[in-house]
């Protein structure tokens, strides 16, 4: 009997010896499962708060050009913070990030002009006088400068001419300008080339505005007729070089072909336009390539009275 007790209590003991470590183990991996879930719950909502974050800053880092797209961005932005949790961290990123909006996107403004006459090293600033208009542009003989001008809708009769590329002049200016070209070819072995002829009011346009935002307005305002003012605008000014040397330059005076012009452009109708010296009264720098076509006959008075055209109209500019 009693070792038959014995054998039960040892079989009862080993099954013990057994459950215990099992349960053990179960207790363990429960834990450990436990464990695990938790953080994997937790990296979970990291996660969510980092695609938040990112779904608030990426779309923002887009903000360019217009006002329209970067408010549109804004309000999505928020909308899905709101919409998807209500954690403020992230929030306080993006107003943070949205606030400089506005001054990333200022309007284009062109730099003021004053008003009144303003002078730089003494020419005046086209944009601050009060100009006429002319009441007769078509007059070959007509005065247009920084004072008087002709309106943006004026275009005269204008033909193709020759020894230049694609440039326009208008008809008396034009067959002057032939005549001349051929008699200087004949004399100085030289051809002339018209570097530019007429052009029309948006050219002049960006011409002078090009000058000032690249060269500066004291230049612009020295060298570059305003549209409208620019006896280019007529057809019967001419920028004249040669066909070995095509470009416009102040050397040209000095040049062969330069001196048979100053001496003889006046008996095909042309004269020197802004001579050296007269830029109070023309208001332009000395150009030695500007010629402008008036007809033989007041050319002809101009060169042999040293006027200028300002002159012999009695509208010199007038010096403050
Ligand atoms: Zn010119």
């Amino acid at each position: 009997m009693r070792s038959r007790k014995k054998t039960r209590q040892l079989a009862f003991r080993k099954v013990l010896w057994i459950l215990i470590p099992l349960s053990l183990i179960a207790c363990l991996v429960t834990g450990g499962f436990l464990l695990m879930s938790y953080l994997d719950s937790k990296s979970d909502n990291d996660l969510h708060d980092d695609s938040l974050l990112q779904s608030n800053t990426s779309p923002l880092v887009l903000i360019t050009d217009t006002q329209e797209s970067a408010t549109f961005t804004e309000t999505t932005a928020s909308s899905s913070a709101t919409t998807a949790f209500a954690v403020t961290e992230p929030t306080t990123v993006q107003t943070q990030e949205a606030t400089p909006v506005p001054t990333l996107l200022p309007e284009p403004t062109a730099a003021p002009v004053p008003t009144g006459p303003v002078w730089y090293n003494g020419f005046v600033d086209p944009r601050t006088v009060e100009f006429e208009i002319v009441s007769n542009p078509d007059d070959i003989t007509v005065l247009v400068n920084k004072y008087f001008a002709v309106t943006e809708d004026y275009s005269p009769e204008l033909v193709d001419a020759e020894s230049s590329k694609s440039q326009k002049l208008r008809p008396e200016a034009d067959d002057a300008w032939d005549l001349m070209r051929q008699a200087c070819e004949t004399d100085t072995g030289k051809t002339l080339y018209l570097t530019a002829g007429y052009s029309t009011f948006a050219q002049r346009e960006q011409l002078f505005n090009d000058a000032v935002a690249n060269k500066g307005v004291e230049r612009a305002c020295a060298k570059y007729a305003y549209p409208g003012r620019s006896e280019h605008n007529l057809g019967l000014a001419l920028d004249i070089a040669t066909t070995d040397s095509p470009s416009i330059s102040g050397d040209f005076a000095g040049t062969t072909a330069g001196i048979w012009l100053a001496e003889h452009a006046h008996e095909y109708g042309f004269i020197l336009r802004y001579p050296d010296g007269k830029s109070d009264i023309t208001g332009y720098g000395y150009e030695a390539w500007h010629y402008r076509y008036l007809g033989a006959t007041l050319a002809t008075t101009l060169h042999e009275s040293g006027q200028t055209l300002e002159e012999y109209y009695g509208k010199e500019q007038v010096m403050p």
